[in-house]
């Protein structure tokens, strides 16, 4: 390692600069002139530039970031590990991160460094790219910019040939002696509206007939401000928030999702990993390391959120006087295992790891498909417990703090709405953020989200069950169960050394 140590990250400062481009967003029937400043977007903004804040801080400069290869001072998780403690320490950054935003903002610049990181590892995989691999990893690595990406084809045609929804689905049209032009439409690009720059490729499900489907075999980085690029967002739950005691969490953690209109886009060859290969493409997954290394970012956000979740249901339930019921203590320690399951199983992604051919080390793939599926599902799990343990209480609130002010009924809420030992407002406080998490078109959304979070949910669990073909775990299953049934046989047991005095015992 060389015993430099430059520091060209971005600062919160550096990083708000970085999104007063021409980017064209579109919200509300209108193209927005400065996401920095829109209501449906700055607060947004705003929660990312503090992850920023935090790689140059006293407090937290140690935990966040090291010294690359080259030289460079990165985040930890945007550089490849070597050992199982960089593995854990990568985890301790991501946590931090995560933790600033109680683990409800998903696709955070580090959650795609878990493929930039392998750029340089696995250039190779990229030829004849080789150089755009390694320049977009010190370019990501160094400055520790923001990557959204973007894989899946619209919801339309999936039993048709991806061919026959070239009026659609995203293809190279045109080939130009500086690169090539796309067009089409990918969903969904979280938080692309907030990056630097998008990840474009097809997702790991995708069937392609070679000689023919060349054409959508591709993989690329793009600016987010690329001419022609069109973001078409959902709506905004930060703009239609309340106010921070209605809305703590939707009204600054909202990375929106959008919709990336390809219209005609250039694409500099530079900035190609993958052209018309379909070999390529559909090993990128595999191969990349990058389904072994995201499922460290994506759990440890996941297991932030349940500690989050766990801490505001218990105290929803000393609010509401029911904490000490059996069957209601029953219920909050099943969210507890989830959140201990999802924490161990962070632990273990960064013990015994796999070694790659640079001697970087990246999470066991049985591990990582292991993340992947429960990951999906905790959220979906948690849902029914609140509805069992908190009744009709989330929905005993006001319509908003202005209700709170208002002379006519201050008192009466005051009164009315107190909690067991609780002032109302400390108690609506508590019910609002619940309300936020769990209740509202937000909390919904994170729902979805979660669950459909890493992949169309067959393919989750294909992948898991290939892997454990590939790896041996069925073979070894298989020969457990062979070893078993060579105990017995129609003549009784074989060999074990005692009888059998059962009601057949003729078969002794
Ligand atoms: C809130 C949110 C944020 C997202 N953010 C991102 C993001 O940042 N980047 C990104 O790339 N994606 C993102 N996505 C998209 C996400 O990755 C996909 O929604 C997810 O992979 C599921 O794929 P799908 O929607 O295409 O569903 P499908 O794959 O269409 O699956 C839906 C159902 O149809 C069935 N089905 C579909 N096709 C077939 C077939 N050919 N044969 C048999 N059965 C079939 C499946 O079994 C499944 O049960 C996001 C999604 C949501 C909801």
């Amino acid at each position: 390692m060389k015993s430099t140590d430059i520091n060209e990250m971005m600062t919160s400062q550096n990083y708000l600069e970085s999104l007063k481009d021409d980017r064209e967003v579109y919200i509300y029937g209108e193209k927005v002139p400065d996401i920095t400043t829109h209501s449906a977007f700055k607060n947004g903004v705003h929660s990312i530039s503090k992850l920023y804040d935090a790689l140059h801080t006293p407090d937290s400069k140690e935990i966040m970031t090291s010294i690359d290869k080259d030289g460079y001072r990165t985040h930890r998780f945007f550089m490849p590990s070597y050992s199982n403690d960089d593995l854990l320490k990568a985890r301790e950054a991501i946590a931090y991160w995560s933790r600033l935003t109680y683990g409800f903002m998903g696709r955070t610049p580090d959650y795609k460094a878990g493929f930039t990181a392998t750029l340089q590892s696995e250039s190779n995989l990229y030829n004849p790219f080789h150089d755009n691999a390694i320049n977009w990893y010190r370019k990501i690595t160094h400055n520790v910019m923001f990557l959204s990406h973007v894989l899946v084809n619209p919801p339309i045609g999936r039993g048709m040939a991806i061919s026959d929804m070239r009026d659609i689905y995203l293809h190279v049209e045109k080939e130009i002696d500086s690169g090539i032009i796309v067009r089409g439409v990918k969903m969904v690009a979280t938080g692309a509206v907030f990056s630097n720059a998008v990840f474009v490729a097809q997702n790991s499900a995708t069937q392609y007939q070679t000689n023919r489907e060349e054409d959508f075999a591709l993989c690329f980085i793009l600016p987010i401000n690329a001419p022609n690029l069109k973001i078409i967002c959902r709506r905004s739950y930060e703009s239609s928030a309340l106010s921070p005691f209605d809305n703590p969490l939707s009204s600054r953690f909202d990375e929106n999702d959008s919709v990336l209109i390809f219209d005609g886009v250039f694409v500099p060859w530079e900035n190609i990993l993958i052209y018309r290969d379909i070999d390529r493409a559909k090993k990128f997954y595999s191969d990349s390391g990058f389904l072994n290394r995201y499922p460290l970012q994506s759990g440890t956000r996941v297991a932030v959120k349940l500690d989050f979740i766990c801490g505001l249901l218990s105290k929803v339930l000393l609010s509401n006087g029911t904490a000490s019921f059996r069957g209601v203590q029953v219920k909050l320690a099943e969210i507890f295992a989830l959140r201990n399951l999802m924490w161990s199983l962070t632990e273990s992604l960064c013990f015994n790891p796999e070694k790659r051919k640079d001697g970087s080390v990246v999470p066991r793939s049985e591990i990582a498909t292991t993340v992947r599926y429960f990951g999906t599902q905790v959220m979906s799990q948690i849902k029914p417990i609140f509805n069992t343990i908190l009744g009709g209480s989330p929905i005993m609130q006001p319509s908003s703090w202005l209700d709170i002010q208002n002379l006519d009924l201050n008192n009466l809420i005051n009164q009315y709405f107190q909690g067991n030992n609780q002032k109302s407002n400390d108690r609506l406080k508590l019910i609002k953020l619940l309300w936020d998490a769990l209740g509202s078109e937000f909390a919904n959304r994170h729902e979805i989200y979660e669950y459909n979070y890493a992949g169309n949910n067959e393919q989750v669990r294909l992948d898991m069950l290939q892997q454990c073909k590939n790896s041996g775990v069925l073979e070894q299953c298989h020969s457990l169960v062979e070893k078993c049934m060579l105990d017995y046989s129609l003549s009784g047991w074989n060999d074990l050394g005692w009888s059998f005095d059962g009601i057949c015992h003729d078969q002794r």
